[in-house]
């Protein structure tokens, strides 16, 4: 534009001024979007072009939705992909794009319900399908729980199966005393319930909404509560041990980029529930692992994001570790035990009872 100075123009366009910078790169709005846009788009492609999957038919793909900044920013951007896609004569097959919502006061009762959300998400993202379920759908999504879970919590837990599914789920988590074992016991009903509703659905693949420093957090976390030899799934894209892709398309970007994408677009931070910033007041005891990490990479992150991406980028190449395994499944979180050299499962298995995994083993009601 002549007679404005270089420096406030968009150096992508060259055509606007530009109004945040992001790597390095002063960007006006529609570029910025369409920066951060593209590295969604490029992990969805396998899914926009059907590679390794059936080429005609349906294909679902499973978005996950708390609520949150990343996985309203995800579905805000693949509903984009879908749309443009619907709108091209000649496009590839594509997918079809289906939202589950674990209703978060579910999971924590200081959640609000949210109710007026889950409307406006159906009239904003018309060309997503969206349901919404209760934690406690869990026992009904995957038969048998119910046994599981008395088995786990152990002999001091009565699981009263007249109850409603709530009442049983609430005292179930009554029976688990710290806050990482509740914390990790709830991340674990909550894949399961995904993973069952998925399937139930048919889908390919679940997309996650984990940024950057989520899956850093997460990492680290994991590895905190021995769950290091299920990282690979948990973090990097490719098959879920439960027969399902795993894709972690917003990888790529810190949670600060997609605060800036979100503000663009008023429609999305309405139904938004913002993280609350956990106090410094709370005591550390009282926190979960998961909280920690959170805490730890949110105020590190902010200064070194070069090493939250190396973390997560490190975690992404891992192989599968070569675990020695007979290939027995733990009865709660469904990933493959452990077998330490010269042991064997057959004694478990001929008493018929159900294995848990050292993990879940470590947050058991009475050992957390
Ligand atoms: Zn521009
Ligand atoms: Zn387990």
């Amino acid at each position: 534009m002549p007679g404005k100075p270089l420096s406030n123009t968009c150096v992508d366009c060259r055509n606007a001024d530009y109004v945040l910078t992001i790597r390095g790169r002063s960007l006006c709005r529609e570029c910025y979007i369409q920066f951060v846009g593209y590295k969604v788009f490029k992990r969805m492609e396998k899914y926009r072009l059907r590679r390794d999957l059936p080429i005609n038919g349906p294909c679902s793909v499973l978005l996950p939705l708390s609520y949150g900044l990343s996985s309203s920013v995800l579905l805000h951007m693949v509903h984009a992909q879908v749309q443009r896609l619907l709108s091209k004569p000649h496009a590839p097959p594509g997918f079809e794009l289906q939202v589950l919502i674990v209703e978060p006061s579910s999971i924590s009762s200081s959640s609000p319900p949210h109710n007026e959300a889950f409307q406006l998400l159906q009239q904003r993202y018309p060309h997503a399908s969206f349901t919404k379920l209760p934690l406690h759908s869990v026992y009904e999504y995957v038969p048998g729980l119910g046994d599981i879970l008395s088995e786990y919590a152990g002999p001091g837990f009565a699981d009263d199966v007249s109850l409603p599914p709530k009442d049983r789920l609430d005292t179930f988590r009554g029976s688990i005393t710290s806050a990482t074992s509740i914390a990790d016991v709830d991340s674990v009903l909550l894949n399961r319930l995904i993973v069952a509703f998925a399937k139930s659905l048919r889908c390919f693949g679940v997309v996650w909404g984990d940024s950057d420093d989520r899956l850093a957090a997460k990492t680290l976390a994991s590895v905190s509560k021995g769950r290091g030899s299920s990282l690979t799934w948990q973090v990097s894209d490719g098959t879920s041990p439960f027969g399902v892709e795993f894709t972690f398309p917003l990888r790529d970007l810190f949670t600060s980029e997609l605060q800036n994408y979100a503000n663009f677009f008023p429609d999305l931070t309405d139904v938004i529930i913002p993280d609350t910033p956990l106090s410094d007041n709370i005591l550390t005891k009282n926190l979960s692992i998961d909280q920690l990490m959170m805490r730890y990479v949110s105020s590190q992150g902010a200064k070194y994001p070069g090493v939250m991406s190396n973390v997560t980028r490190t975690a992404n190449k891992l192989q599968a570790s070569r675990i020695t395994t007979d290939g027995s499944r733990c009865a709660l979180c469904e990933t493959l035990i452990c077998n330490p050299k010269g042991t064997s499962s057959h004694f478990q298995l001929a008493t018929d009872s159900n294995q848990f995994c050292y993990a879940c083993e470590r947050s058991r009601p009475g050992l957390s």
